[in-house]
């Protein structure tokens, strides 16, 4: 899976903004910042979506994910939400085949991000 991207980028090969990582998962800085602090939260195993996880391997993705939603949240005041996305498919908008999930800061009703 030399060409893919995520691969690269938890080989350092290409540099991200790592927020989180273990000898299992990373989390970094999405590139299009839906909000401030859109992460990304993925599997250092190449799978490509939600259907090639086994339990084992969803167990250890997706048990981190409330620590890192909270270390996001307590990393500014004024995050008052997060939406957590997960695309699969071209079909569902997923355009990265190495699964990955969405963490999205919310921050007020008001706010103008889409
Ligand atoms: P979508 O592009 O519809 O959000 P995905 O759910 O597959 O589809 O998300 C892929 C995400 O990967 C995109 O939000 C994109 O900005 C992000 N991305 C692509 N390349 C990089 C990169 N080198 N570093 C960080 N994020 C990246």
């Amino acid at each position: 899976m030399s060409e893919c991207i995520f691969c690269k980028i938890i080989k350092n090969e290409i540099s991200s903004r790592k927020i989180y990582e273990d000898e299992h998962i990373i989390a970094f800085l999405d590139l299009t910042q839906v909000t401030p602090g859109h992460t990304l939260v993925l599997p250092k195993k190449h799978v490509a979506d939600i259907f090639e996880y086994d339990e084992e391997l969803a167990s250890i993705v997706f048990s981190r994910i409330p620590k890192i939603a909270r270390a996001i949240k307590e990393s500014d005041s004024t995050i008052e939400g997060m939406n957590i996305v997960n695309n699969n498919g071209t079909v569902a908008y997923q355009s990265v085949f190495h699964s990955h999930i969405h963490l999205i800061p919310r921050y007020t009703k008001q706010d103008n991000f889409s």
